[in-house]
């Protein structure tokens, strides 16, 4: 029998904001209580900044932000680099933190940990060879030319499913641009970001370029609505995006989105069915089914239709190994509360009610010794309508829908109608299908026949309700900065 430990807090550091150098006392933003997921049981009390916090921190942030634009650019690489190397240094303390606050298995938080280190490391090698252009003109002689600029001070705010790498992949393009930037952990994850504004301080990073401000929506939308930011660069649901783009039209502030996403893993018949289903269970269930580019959306050729089925069914008991977060043998940790569980079995049911899905796999909570925590089976509901709620909304939890298709035309139709496009899974042995159906499918990102990691050179987003701009890569620094022209009269 597996004892699920209490979560291994020992490692949280002082939860008040971080700003500048300071950890404020007077937080008035009020005080919310840590659960740990996997058992259900309250840990420490986060006093949850308020907004003279907010004030405070754009304060500090506007202070730095012309020394960090004007470090020279060999300086801010030396500088990230070092950072990444105290995030790699601490890359164990980093990944229990991560455990203890969401319930991350640690196998797939230490993952997550070293991303962010290749992300640092990536991003450092940038603020040196951010080139201009020179433009021709005319009608009188001149010289043009343009540079790339930082937007100044940048709120970024970010969900709690994978803290640690939301907040390295948006915060290493952010300052190799030469952004200061505040971050807004939600209340229920603020422990890694903290952490990492520390080691960024350690780093030698000017005070004042990177704080931390923990809190919820309140904390959130005074952040967003502050005339003080220049830019605001938020990861979350597409609900509070819409709240976020109504407060920064006040303000005219340019706003970056990396949204949800119900993305489609298309099988075709001429797969290998074998890893194409392998494939079908670990984009679905991975963080227990808590990720923006989860392939939640299984659609498959009639013809294979019975065989994809069964044995995704067979992997999906499995792959996964339910148990305690911090122990190297589980893959399947619980989803984030309560209110959580109860989404997501709610959506389930009302799956096989109201919409004749087949629940072949899972469909429950776990109990025994997994009852307090909030563990759920990865569920396959197969024959699923593809307007069916189950197969249109994010349920950010491990359930796989499975759709059949009869041909090429209609898997198209179907991958494509939802408002989501954040990524699609193609797994066919017809390469020329491949790029067509590539061209074809409305989404930001597309994987053929395997998905191997998300290294931080490529362009990283959606389009749709799924996002504006793309982390990672040459445009992760273009979203973080902005154009200025000049024009000398000759
Ligand atoms: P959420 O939108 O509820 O919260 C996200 C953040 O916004 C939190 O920090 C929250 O405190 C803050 N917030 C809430 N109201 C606010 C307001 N009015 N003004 C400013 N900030 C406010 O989302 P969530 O439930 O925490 O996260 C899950 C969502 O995030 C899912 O939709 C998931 O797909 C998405 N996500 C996307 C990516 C990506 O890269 N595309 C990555 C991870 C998660």
């Amino acid at each position: 029998m597996t004892i699920i430990k209490d979560a291994p807090t020992e490692l949280f550091p002082d939860p008040l904001p971080l700003i500048g150098k300071g950890r404020p006392r007077s937080v008035n933003g009020g005080l919310h209580q840590h659960i740990y997921p996997a058992t259900g049981r309250p840990t420490i009390e986060v006093p949850l900044a308020g907004p003279d916090d907010v004030d405070h921190a754009v304060a500090t942030a506007r202070s730095a932000a012309r020394e960090w634009r004007d470090t020279p650019p060999n300086v801010r690489r030396r500088l990230l680099w070092q950072l990444a190397k105290l995030v790699e240094a601490n890359i164990e303390e980093l990944t229990a933190i991560q455990v203890a606050e969401n319930g991350t298995p640690i196998v797939s938080a230490g993952r997550y940990a070293s991303s962010v280190v290749d992300v640092l490391e990536y991003y450092s090698g940038w603020p040196d060879k951010l080139v201009g252009q020179v433009h021709p003109v005319w009608p009188v002689a001149a010289f043009d030319y343009s540079v790339r600029e930082p937007h100044g001070v940048v709120a970024i705010i970010i969900p709690w499913n994978s803290p640690l790498f939301s907040v390295g992949t948006v915060v290493g393009p952010a300052l190799a641009a030469g952004n200061t930037v505040i971050v807004k952990p939600p209340e229920l994850t603020p422990f890694t970001s903290l952490r990492f504004a520390e080691l960024a301080l350690q780093a030698g990073i000017p005070a004042g370029v990177v704080n931390v401000v923990p809190g919820g929506a309140a904390v959130g939308a005074a952040l967003v609505s502050h005339a003080g930011i220049d830019m605001i660069h938020f990861t979350g649901s597409g609900r509070t995006a819409t709240r976020i783009l109504q407060s920064a039209a006040e303000n005219l502030t340019p706003v970056g989105l990396e949204l949800g996403g119900k993305s489609p893993n298309l099988i075709f018949a001429d797969a290998d069915l074998e890893s194409a289903a392998a494939a079908a269970v670990r984009y679905s269930f991975q963080n227990a089914g808590q990720g923006c580019v989860n392939g939640t959306r299984l659609l498959v050729e009639d013809a294979v239709f019975d065989d994809v089925v069964s044995l995704v069914k067979e992997r999906s008991e499995d792959t996964y190994r339910v148990g305690d977060p911090v122990s190297p043998e589980t893959t399947l940790g619980p989803v984030i509360n309560q209110a959580a569980v109860d989404r997501i079995l709610g959506m389930i049911d009302r799956a096989k009610t109201s919409s004749g899905g087949r629940v072949i796999s899972g469909g429950a909570r776990y109990g025994g010794e997994f009852a307090d925590g909030y563990f759920l089976q990865p569920t396959v509901i197969a024959d699923v309508d593809p307007r069916a709620e189950i197969a249109q909304d994010e349920v950010f939890g491990p359930v796989l829908s499975v759709v059949r298709f009869s041909d090429e035309e209609q898997a198209v139709a179907i991958a494509n109608d939802t408002k989501f496009g954040l990524a699609s899974y193609i797994q066919t042995s017809d390469i020329t299908r491949a790029h067509r159906l590539a061209n074809e499918l409305d989404t930001g990102m597309v994987w053929i026949n395997g998905a191997g990691g998300l290294p931080p050179s490529i362009p990283f987003g959606g389009g749709k309700d799924s996002g504006v701009g793309r982390i990672g890569g040459l445009e992760g620094l273009q979203l973080f900065s902005r154009t200025k022209n000049v024009w000398i009269a000759l």
